[in-house]
């Protein structure tokens, strides 16, 4: 439902965690992170629940540091609202991290292929569907960007997705179809959003991603490509309101 992502210098965990506060408004029923440590771990931490269940759950147990991170709240469709239904789902034996805002049609069929060829699910969701796929692909191609590109043509649906690799600190993937996604411009970071309220704390410059594009964003760049690989400019503009 609400999405976040990050990197860059900042306090990774703050940044996904106040995006979330500010995307509360769409209503949710469940909220997680994933953030890759600076020892190269990827951590997670989901609840069902408001966010402060989540929150507390932090304080109480804080993440290691990181430098890269997505944020979720979910509003279930597939799956009851339970701490294993919300996102992030992981895959590639933990090292990758997705969530995803909508609706994956045929995500039935699909399932039915990879228990057919012996991966195992933890959750009732559809986006776990999409996390199997990704990591099937990761381990044929060996970069997140192109094993979304690999994924996303079979998926049918709405979906904002957004992804981060052990393999990859500093960078998240993220793509659409018939579903909205921002990238913020920061100095020496970025940010990735369902809605500019995500980080508009943190920048006012933000580039709106076109339908069916590919969004890979570092501390440094944000590269857009379409899901055949073809580059797309981005056009700039700055958010009116205050922070
Ligand atoms: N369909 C997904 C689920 O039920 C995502 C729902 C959402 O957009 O939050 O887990």
């Amino acid at each position: 439902c609400g999405i976040v992502g990050y990197t860059g210098n900042n306090d990774t965990v703050g940044v996904l965690m106040g995006g979330l506060k500010r995307l509360e408004y769409r209503g949710y029923d469940s909220a997680g992170i994933a953030v890759i440590t600076d020892s190269g771990a990827l951590d997670t931490r989901k609840k069902a629940g408001k966010l402060a269940v989540l929150s507390d759950d932090l304080n109480a147990h804080p993440l290691t540091a990181g430098n890269t991170g997505i944020g979720h709240t979910r509003w279930a469709t597939h799956g009851g609202p339970t701490d294993v239904n919300a996102h992030p789902h992981l895959a590639d034996d933990g090292r990758l991290a997705l969530i995803h805002n909508g609706i994956i049609e045929n995500f039935a069929p699909l399932k039915a292929e990879l228990l057919e060829a012996g991966y195992t699910f933890e959750s009732e969701t559809d986006t776990e569907i999409v996390a199997v796929e990704l990591g099937r692909a990761y381990r044929e191609v060996g970069n997140l960007r192109d094993a979304f590109r690999a994924v996303v043509g079979r998926l049918e649906g709405t979906f904002t997705l957004l992804a981060v690799h052990s393999d990859e600190p500093g960078v998240v993937v993220a793509a659409r179809h018939n579903s909205p996604l921002v990238v913020g411009l920061g100095d020496g970071e970025n940010f990735l959003g369902s809605d500019v309220a995500a980080f508009v704390e943190h920048t006012h410059r933000a580039v709106a991603i076109g339908e069916d594009n590919i969004a890979v964003i570092t501390p440094e760049s944000v590269v857009v490509t379409d899901f055949a690989g073809n580059h797309v400019e981005l056009e700039e503009f700055e958010i009116a309101w205050d922070a």
